[in-house]
Formats: structure tokens, sequence, C-alpha cells
């Protein structure tokens, strides 16, 4: 899909956040740069300790940067503390009154803010609305389920219409079906408020099924921005492709350059053509990527040849994992037809066809 340039809610630009003095420095964000569209539902994904919350905390204000300015719709939003700058957040512990009424509880910020009360009244009707509450505006957030304070923690967000709102971790609270239902429900909520959302996620699924771009970070840098079917299909690092779904690498060497193209040198001595993403000259150790769904299993001869080791059934599909006869490892994801097994046995021998456009070349 390719992607729709739009205006700018939030510019990170040249962002450094260093914790700490002396040996025990940490730069939590290492000179950050991203721009994050009106409207857009964006996520920053990483794993644990890459800097995701440091960066929404700048953004709300609850920190500062050490180096570098970010901007709202294109105005330096530094000297702003978080209760003026029109951006809200939802924590992951959802920070809600216990005494409070679902009701009061949406109005609390309006209250603050001052507003009077027949807009407040009227604005907490449409967030009950708009998060399917209604019923429950009387009952106190003790006495509600985890997915319903969930919704009020949104609606509470929501009430003061921010321009931005962020979003740290907010469903990993919730058991598995409901946080499926809860990343639908956000998706809805941000397509019918039109607000951009900054989502902070670990879970790689996640980012890939809500988001409309994602940032991949990893010790405290950005490693690339694209939509989800850029990050999947195009990942830009090692660490991106395999940090995003399931991913076979191989050792290889560049073996001649075409046009987007280059043909690698597998260990095997077989060669491959393959995608390249960046520039690279012949002989250049690299790492060629397939992902398990684009390779195909064969009794016959393929790209790859090697020896079942395992097979694991997951319902939609099997994953057959094989050990290449250059004793690397190599999985392929296989579809299930309702009648049929996988077709394959452990310990048989196969060959493995790579489909077109379906190998990667990515620096070592
Ligand atoms: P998680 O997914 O675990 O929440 P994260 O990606 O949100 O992690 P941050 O919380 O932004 O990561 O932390 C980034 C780095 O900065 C970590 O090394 C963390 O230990 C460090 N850090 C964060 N806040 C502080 C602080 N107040 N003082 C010192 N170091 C901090």
């Amino acid at each position: 899909m390719p992607e729709q340039p739009g205006k700018s809610a939030i510019d990170v630009r040249g962002v450094r956040k260093v914790f700490g003095t002396g040996e025990s420095q940490v730069a939590a964000l290492d000179t950050v740069s991203v721009s994050i569209r009106e409207n857009e539902f964006f996520t920053l994904l990483g794993p644990s300790g890459c800097g995701k919350t440091t960066l929404l905390r700048l953004i709300a204000g609850f920190d500062f940067p050490s180096a570098g300015e970010i901007l709202l719709h294109g105005q330096d939003i530094a000297s702003l503390p978080p209760f003026k700058r029109p951006v809200n957040t939802v924590f992951q512990s959802y920070a809600l009154f216990p005494h409070m009424t679902v009701a009061e509880n949406i109005g609390f910020g309006l209250e603050m803010l001052g507003k009077p009360k027949a807009e407040i009244k009227a604005r907490v009707a449409e967030m009950l609305k708009l998060v399917k509450m209604e019923a429950l505006r009387g009952r106190r957030t003790s006495q509600i389920s985890g997915g319903q304070q969930q919704r009020v923690a949104l609606a509470r967000a929501l009430a003061p219409q921010p321009k931005v709102l962020l979003l740290d971790e907010p469903l990993s609270a919730l058991d598995f079906k409901l946080r499926k239902e809860m990343q639908i429900e956000l998706k809805r909520l941000q397509h019918e408020t039109g607000i951009t959302f900054i989502f902070v996620t670990h879970d790689q699924e996640e980012a890939l099924t809500m988001s409309d771009r994602i940032a991949v970070m990893s010790s405290g840098k950005i490693l690339q921005v694209g939509t989800p079917w850029d990050i999947y299909d195009k990942p830009a690092e090692r660490f991106v492709a395999d940090f995003i779904g399931e991913t076979n690498f191989l050792t290889a060497a560049i073996a001649s350059i075409g046009k987007g193209k280059v043909r690698a040198t597998l260990k095997s001595g077989a060669t491959i053509e393959a995608t390249v993403a960046e520039g690279f000259q012949p002989k250049d150790n690299a790492t060629v990527v397939v992902r398990p769904e684009h390779a195909k299993l064969t009794s016959g001869k393929g790209d790859l040849s090697g020896t079942v080791e395992n097979i694991v059934y997951f319902g939609t599909d099997t994953h057959i994992h094989v050990r290449l006869d250059s004793s690397e490892a190599f999985t392929v994801r296989q579809q299930n037809t309702r009648s049929a097994g996988c077709g394959f046995e452990r310990g048989d021998k196969v060959g493995i066809s790579i489909g077109n456009d379906a190998a990667q070349v990515l620096r070592d």
C-alpha cells in the first residue's frame, strides 16, 4: 500500500534524552527524529527499555528533552506544561478514581479545565455513547471490569478533545480475547474521532494489525518508519526483520548486482535472486531473509535442501522446521487444508523453493 503523506501533527526533531550522570548515564533516546501525521494511528514498537515510554512522556510534557525539539502543528511546545498541551494520555494502569462513578471520571478533566456544567454534561453523554458505557454511567469504577475500565479511561482522555492521544501499552492488562476486542474498538475510536493516536506496544502483532504506520525502535533509536506492510515485507535492518514476525536468516555473499536485485551465494553454494534495500558491492557479506510463508516445501529439488526436523501444527497452518544441508535452520509455514496433513514427516529429505521476490538481502 503506498504511503499517503499528510500534514504533520507532531514533529520530533533530533531529540535526545539522557538519564543519570557519569558512568550511570543512559541515553534513553539517541537523536530521534520522526513526523507523526494528523489523523494517524501511529505506533512506537520495540522491546522493553528501547525508549518508547520516554518518547511518549516528552511529547506529553511530563519530562524534557536533553536536546532537540518537539513541534505540534509546527509550533515548538517545549515551554508548554502538560495541561496546556492539546495532548492527553491513556496509561497502562488507567489511573481512574475508584470512588467516583464512570460519568464523574469521564467529566473530571473537563471540570479541572473549568468548563461550564452544561457543556460537561453534554460531552460526558457523548463520550459514554462513543465508548458504549451509557448503561454503567452511575457505577463506581471499582465495580466494573478491566475492559470497562479501559473504555472509561479512553473516554476520559478523549473528553477534552485533544489533538493527539498518547496510549502507553493500554491493552496489556487485558486477557487475550478482550485485548482483541479492544484493538478493534481502539481503531474504531481513532477513526470516528479523527484524533492522532500515538500507541506504544512491544507486541508486534498488535502493531501490525492496528497501525497506519509503525516506528520500530531499539536502544533509543528509531530504526525504521513505515506502513505495517513496509515494515513486514521490506525490513530495512536485521533487527526489524527479526522483531517483526518469524524470519529465516541465511548467511550469504553477494555474487552479482542488478537493478534493485542481486544474486547472492548461499553457504550451500547455490545462488538465489534477492531484492535489496541498500547498496552492496560484489563479494560483500550479507544475510538473506525469507519469511516462512514465502517458501514452499517439495519432495524434489528446490533452491535449498535439507531434512525435516520438526512439525508443529497451529490449526490454520503448520510450521515445518528443516535442518538445511548447510546446517542452518529454516522454517516453512504451510497453510492447512481441511482433509490432508502437511504431507511430510520428520526425517524426510526435502527441497525448499523460494518464491519470486520472496528473498531480500540485508547487511550482515
Ligand atoms: P518498557 O516497554 O519496558 O516500558 P520502554 O521502551 O518504554 O520500555 P523506557 O521506559 O522509555 O523504555 O526506558 C528507556 C531507557 O531509559 C531504559 O534503559 C530505562 O531504564 C531508562 N530510563 C527510563 N526512565 C528513566 C529514569 N527516570 N531514570 C533513569 N533511567 C531511566
